[in-house]
């Protein structure tokens, strides 16, 4: 509800102190200049640089907008009566155009100045604050949605770069970067690695006499193997076609060729709907020399798994057996 505050002249000495607290109310007093006298809190809560300590006098004349501080200097109001009394359009610090209602009272040459913040535009600008601070939310909500979206792209694709679609190994990429790590590991902490490199027998043969979805079936089910066997630690990626490197972080040359004979046989051992026998692989295995590089160590197995091959398949080599 609006309150239209009516003073005479006679009250203003002791009005401003009581209203002080009242920041909705405005009360202030100008020079026939235009310059500030006195304003109350509400008053510095619309122009919070008018009330310096400067000693140069502020001239607040453009304070009034409609009606102007001319036109409520002009007015001959009757003795006790306002100069003016109602809505009156005023700038506030900004710039803005703001509503007060209440009275303008004119005293010697002073103009009085005693008024309630427009409570209408108040609530108004309450309810759009309001409506901002749930948009705002909603914005925030739709943002969280959003990056929650965008990290399970950002996995998905980092997934997709690093991964084999068929077998879900790592592939030829990651398993580049892994050797990489497990080198500077080993460098680091003069510990060592060894790899397996592995190769299907046949295995163009499968795909020619059985179809090439059964030779996928083979090649997920001898992977699925490697994988069971071998730590967490360690990892088995594809390499190529139906060509697997597995990496033995902290291995040894003898501990890793123990576990390809014991992977030979696992595999050797499975069995497939639609196949009469099962299939093998052959294995190649090399350890790391501090003096050689990545693409040296992976040639020494793939030296060594060229020799089992040659020497009959289903058998593991080592680049010391050549
Ligand atoms: P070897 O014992 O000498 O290794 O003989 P191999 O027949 O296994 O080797 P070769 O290199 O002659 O043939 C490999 C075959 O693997 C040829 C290729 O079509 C097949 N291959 C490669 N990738 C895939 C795949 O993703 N799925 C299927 N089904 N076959 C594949
Ligand atoms: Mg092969
Ligand atoms: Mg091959």
């Amino acid at each position: 509800m609006q309150h239209i505050i009516a003073l005479t002249p006679d009250h203003t000495d002791c009005l401003p102190r009581c209203l002080e607290p009242l920041t909705a109310v405005v009360v202030a007093r100008f020079a026939n200049n235009g310059r500030l006298l006195h304003g109350n809190l509400g008053f510095q809560r619309f122009m919070p640089t008018a009330l310096t300590h400067s000693a140069t006098p502020v001239d607040m004349g453009h304070f009034f907008l409609r009606p102007s501080f001319h036109d409520l200097q002009m007015v001959q109001a009757p003795i006790g009566q306002p100069v003016y009394q109602g809505i009156l359009n005023v700038t506030d610090a900004l710039g803005m155009c703001r509503s007060l209602i209440g009275a303008v009272h004119r005293q010697n040459d002073e103009l009085m100045l005693v008024a309630e913040y427009d409570v209408a535009e108040m609530e108004r600008l309450n309810a759009q604050v309001i409506e901002l601070n749930l948009e705002l939310a909603e914005v925030e909500r739709t943002l969280a949605r959003t990056n929650r979206a965008l990290q399970a792209n950002e996995e998905r694709l980092k997934q997709l770069s690093t991964t084999d679609p068929l077998t879900g190994l790592a592939n030829r990429r990651q398993l580049m970067y892994f050797l990489s790590q497990a080198w500077q590991r080993s460098r680091r902490f003069a510990s060592t690695f060894s790899l397996i490199m592995a190769d299907i027998d046949f295995f163009k043969k499968i795909n020619d006499q059985y179809g090439h979805p059964q030779g996928d079936v083979v090649l997920k089910a001898v992977t699925a193997q490697m994988q069971a066997m071998v730590r967490k630690v360690d990892l088995v990626a594809r390499f190529g076609g139906e060509e697997f490197v597995i990496v033995l972080q902290e291995v040894d040359l003898h501990a890793a060729v123990e576990l390809a004979q014991r992977l030979r046989q696992a595999v050797s051992e499975l069995t497939f709907d639609g196949l009469p026998s099962g299939v093998t692989c052959s294995y190649g295995v090399a350890q790391m020399h501090p003096d050689e590089d990545i693409e040296q160590l992976l040639k020494h197995a793939d030296l060594a798994l060229y020799d089992a091959k040659r020497n009959g398949r289903n058998r593991v080599s080592t680049e010391q057996s050549q």
